[in-house]
Parts: C-alpha cells; sequence; structure tokens
C-alpha cells in the first residue's frame, strides 16, 4: 500500500489479489439476497485486500455503498475519489463530527448524546449530516439497548439537521452452527422497530446481516445487507451453511532467497529449537512475522515449494523463515507460496487459521502493509 512500483518489482514477497474472484463473490452473494442493497465491508484494510483498490473493484462489480471501521479509513476513500456512501460503522467522538460532514460520510448514531452533537455539529456548519441509528441487541459493544432504543428514536425523527438514512444492529453468532442467538437478536430488533409501527412513522432502512446471517438467515436481510468476509471467499467459520459459493481472493507469495544443506546435529534460527537429524536441504524465505506471518507458526506452518508441501522450521524470524525440503531440489528465486495454490496443492486461509487457533478474519488482516499489494 505504501510501497511504490519500482520497490514492488525489488521485493519477492507479494500478496496477489485475484480481481476476478473478488466480482464473481459479488455476483455470488448478489443472487443470493436478490434486490437488497450490499454494503461491502472493507475496514481495516479491506480485510488486508488494499482499501482503495478493493473498494473501487467492489462498487464497478455492483456493491452499493461501502462500511469502514473508523472515520480516517473512509477520509482515505474519499480522498482517493470514492463517491459512493460510505458508512463509519464505529462509534464516534464528538468532535469528529466536522470531519464526517466535509467528507460527507455516514454516521453512526449510538445514543442520544452522539445524536445530539452530530445534530449541533450539523446545525453551526449549515450541513445535513446523514445519520444510521445503531441498536444493541447482544453484541454490548456500541448501540443503544434495543429496549431502550425510544429516546433514540424519538430524538432523530425530530432531528432538524440530520436524514436518517439507517438503522442497524450487528449479529455476534450469526456464522455459528447453534441459530438460537441470533433469532433472539432478530426478535430484538423487531420489537424495537415495532416504535415506528405505532406512531405510524416510515421505518429508516434497516440492515443486520453480516456474511454469516448471508449465508443462513434470510430473514435478518430486511433492505440492506453488510458483508465482508465472503466478498474476500471466505466462509466465517468453518461450520456456518455453505450456501453461497466463494473463491478466495488472496494468496501470499514470496521466493527462495537462499539454499544450503544443514548437517545432521546442526540446528536453525533463534533459540536452537529444531535439530537436523539427517542432512538435509534448507532453503530461506524473505517473509517474517515483521509482515504479519506470525512467530506462533513456528513449528506449525508449511508451505508449498514446487506443487509440495515443505514443512517450516525452527523459529519464524522478523523477516525470514526457513523450510525444510528434505530431498527436493530448489533454486534461488523459485516460487513460495504461503497462503494458495500451487500446482495441485493449496493452503488456504482456513488452514493457517487452524495453525493459529484464530479465525480467517485475523490472518488476513495480520498481512501487514509492509507486503506490497499486487492485483490480477
Ligand atoms: C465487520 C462487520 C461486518 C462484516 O462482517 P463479516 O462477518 O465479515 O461479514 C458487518 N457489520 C459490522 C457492524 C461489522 O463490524
Amino acid at each position: 500500500m505504501i510501497v511504490d512500483d519500482e520497490s514492488i518489482a525489488l521485493r519477492p514477497t507479494t500478496a496477489w489479489v485475484d480481481l476476478g474472484a473478488l466480482r464473481a463473490n459479488v455476483a455470488a452473494i448478489r443472487q443470493r439476497v436478490g434486490p437488497r442493497q450490499i454494503m461491502g465491508i472493507v475496514k481495516a484494510n479491506a480485510y488486508g485486500h488494499g482499501l482503495v483498490r478493493t473498494s473501487q473493484e467492489l462498487l464497478a462489480a455492483g456493491v452499493d455503498g461501502l462500511g469502514v471501521a473508523f472515520l480516517e479509513e473512509g477520509i482515505l476513500l474519499r480522498r482517493s475519489g470514492v463517491t459512493a456512501p460510505i458508512l463509519v460503522l464505529g462509534g464516534i467522538i464528538g468532535n469528529q463530527v466536522v470531519h464526517f460532514l466535509e467528507h460527507d460520510l455516514q454516521i453512526t448514531a449510538s445514543s442520544p448524546f452522539k445524536l445530539q452533537q452530530i445534530e449541533e455539529a450539523a446545525a453551526a456548519l449549515g450541513k445535513r449530516a446523514q445519520i444510521h441509528l445503531k441498536l444493541d441487541t447482544g453484541m454490548e459493544r456500541i448501540g443503544v439497548h434495543w429496549d431502550g432504543a425510544a429516546k433514540l428514536f424519538e430524538a432523530a425523527v425530530s432531528a432538524q439537521h440530520c436524514d436518517l438514512v439507517g438503522v442497524f444492529s450487528h449479529l455476534a453468532s450469526s456464522d455459528a452452527a447453534d441459530r438460537s442467538y441470533t433469532r433472539l437478536q432478530l426478535e430484538r430488533f423487531l420489537e424495537a422497530l415495532d416504535w415506528f409501527r405505532q406512531r405510524s412513522l416510515p421505518c429508516p432502512p434497516r440492515h443486520l446481516a453480516n456474511s454469516g446471517a448471508i449465508l443462513q438467515h434470510p430473514d435478518t436481510w430486511f433492505e440492506m445487507v453488510r458483508p465482508g468476509i465472503t466478498l474476500y471467499g471466505l466462509y466465517p467459520t468453518p461450520e456456518v451453511e455453505r450456501s453461497v459459493p466463494l473463491r478466495p481472493v488472496l494468496s501470499l507469495e514470496s521466493r527462495v532467497v537462499y539454499f544450503k544443506v544443514v548437517r545432521e546435529g546442526s540446528s536453525v534460527s533463534y533459540d536452537s529449537t529444531w535439530t537436523a537429524q539427517q542432512d538435509t536441504r534448507v532453503v530461506t524465505v524473505p517473509v517474517g512475522y515483521g509482515d504479519g506471518y506470525s512467530r506462533r507458526l513456528s513449528g506449525q506452518a508449511q508451505v508449498l515449494i514446487g506443487g509440495q508441501r515443505h514443512p517450516v522450521i525452527g523459529r519464524i524470524t522478523m523477516d525470514a523463515l526457513m523450510v525444510d525440503i528434505g530431498k527436493s531440489s530448489a533454486y534461488n528465486a523459485d516460487p513460495v507460496v504461503l497462503i494458495g495454490a500451487q500446482g495441485e496443492d493449496r493452503i488456504g486461509v482456513e488452514e493457517v487459521a487452524g495453525w493459529l487457533q484464530t479465525n480467517v478474519y485475523e490472518v488476513l488482516t495480520s498481512i501487514n502493509t509492509r507486503v506490497p499489494r499486487r492485483y490480477r
């Protein structure tokens, strides 16, 4: 992201983004949700895929708007010329409101107090604020509790400088095999929104469904859905219903920078945690935890070289890792796949997440800005 073209050419490590797969995933989600609006979630550098380029491609592929976590992500998109609706999903601090208004970013109003701050800033600037009301139906992150939303609704419908463009909540377990908590959250959401029906007021566009809910809870789709991880071709959990066909978008590749024979009895890397039981061929790959390839993968990970799996041995260092290729041959500059396919084999983000005992989201968003993103 921060690396120019020339240095990309000099750096053998690349996070490749498959734009065809990205478009196919948008089409598959579109096929599933029909006429509902799609807000493509691009927080955290578009889940590691590169915020600006990925956002442009998503919009070209037909998403209706974008969602980010933080104000600065929205500002970066506006500065890059993105004109589509952008909602900042996270909580706000009062003095940020002027920046939202200046950059035409939609604001999450998560309490009556914050709504008042938005109203005052909009009045002072003579601008209209576009707001989405945030209800908490069981996540306990931000938002007013579903059973105490009346004050927020009253403030919103009487605000003079705000356009009420959405009302939403976030699901905590939509990707779980057990569907009961999502049902409870849906009931609470509907119960809160009854406030509008009782007063014969138009309800603003409702949105509740993240990827898990798109995959297995059609009754949560309402007027708009908010997919994140499925855009990038991954299922949020291993157990979620795979009702939409997806293609993984990101692969992480590097090249061999060094080849040697490690003699029997010699140990590899910091702390000498791995020792050769016999003479073996070892290559060095210029990727480390300083790129977001976790040190906790030491002794667990495998990579693909020459279409075959080989184990990462010894401690992963900040800038490099070593791979035992046994009796196979490899040469300097040979391609190494850390995530993705090579030959007949593939190492999925899911597999890396399994080694780390974390989710696919963390693996993707850990790949940091030192790794250039390239699009194909
Ligand atoms: C991150 C996020 C999403 C997208 O979640 P996925 O599981 O990646 O689909 C949707 N809504 C909100 C409020 C979020 O924070």
